[in-house]
């Protein structure tokens, strides 16, 4: 079998048009979503992000807002600068990029933003309101995963999905949102015995783990869906290559679908952080949500 390739880039547009729509109808009612972004330090792959993510802002009519600080920011000035943000109603989304240089404590910065304004989803209350079953701000990554497996699969109920990585901002919400779904769901992490075992009993198998082509064909269970979170950077013939945590030649030969890295998960976490924006800005503002575009 070879596998059919879930084309994340395309659905990500999609996602991107659809939020533009939204955005362009919002205008009419002079509601302009907007999206702060806050930098602190030199990190040249997170100031990669902050551009890319800025631009993409700008194309869907949403106001963006950046906020540059120094590697050497206190924790002190860091937080009055997320509560300024908070304050201010033209801001609908915050989102701190990570990492934070070393002395500051992201748990403490994370928690101090607005849940409501929390477009990564990763406040403390959202998490909790994920884990309950209620309305929350989702993770962008696992939330645009589950919409690239909604769209290839349907109705998800009653299958059995193995999520591979238990990190907060991956693995967790993403076993959490599956089970929302009504799958059978198995969280495996470096200490799971047999991995290529538990592996093999996924109809759903999302490989979230950081390590380059760690998940082999003979993991994949005939037919199964393959959702590669993983997004390494390795040399081959003195060039850089972006691979993803499953080895995708082999496991293209026995999944049912397979999403390429790069082009498949990795569109999808910007794609969804303007969808959250938007789901903030309707939210705050006590207008109707966007369909199709949350959990
Ligand atoms: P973390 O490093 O936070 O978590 C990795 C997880 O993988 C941990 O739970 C760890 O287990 C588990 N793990 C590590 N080694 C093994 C192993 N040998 N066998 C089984 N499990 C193992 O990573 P993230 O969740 O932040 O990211 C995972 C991947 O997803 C990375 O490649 C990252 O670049 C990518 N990513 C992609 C995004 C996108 O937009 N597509 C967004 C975010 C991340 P334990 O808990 O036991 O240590």
């Amino acid at each position: 079998m070879t596998a059919k390739v879930i084309d994340g880039k395309a659905f990500a547009a999609r996602v991107r048009a659809q939020v533009a729509e939204h955005v362009a109808r919002l205008a009419g009612q002079g509601v302009v979503p907007g999206l702060a972004v806050v930098l602190v330090g030199e990190d040249p792959a997170s100031q990669i992000y902050v551009r890319n993510k800025g631009k993409m802002v700008a194309e869907v009519g949403m106001a963006g807002f950046e906020r540059r600080l120094p590697a050497d920011t206190s924790e002190a000035d860091l937080m009055a600068v997320v509560a300024e943000l908070n304050a201010d109603p033209a801001v609908h989304g915050i989102l701190v990029q990570m990492p934070l240089p070393g002395h500051l404590n992201a748990d403490l910065v994370i928690n101090a933003i607005d849940p409501a304004k929390d477009v990564d989803g990763f406040h403390i209350s959202n998490v909790g309101l994920l884990g309950t079953g209620q309305k929350a701000m989702v993770p962008c990554t696992p939330l645009g995963s589950l919409m690239l497996l909604r769209d290839h699969l349907g109705d998800l109920s009653g299958l059995e999905v193995v999520v591979v990585g238990r990190s907060n901002i991956v693995g967790k919400p993403m076993a959490q949102l599956l089970l929302a779904q009504n799958c059978t769901v198995t969280l495996a992490h470096s200490r799971t015995r047999n991995l290529p075992e538990v592996c093999r009993r996924a109809d759903i198998l999302v490989a979230a783990v950081g390590r380059p082509r760690m998940i082999q064909g003979d993991w994949v269970k005939p037919g199964a869906t393959v959702i590669d979170v993983g997004i390494n950077r390795i040399e081959v013939d003195g060039k850089t290559k972006l691979v993803g945590d499953v080895d995708y030649a082999s496991a293209a030969e026995v999944a049912g679908a397979i999403t390429p890295v790069p082009g498949g998960v990795g569109p999808m976490t910007i794609a969804c952080l303007l969808a959250n924006t938007l789901t903030a800005c309707c939210r705050l503002n006590g207008l109707p949500e966007p369909a199709g575009l949350t959990a």
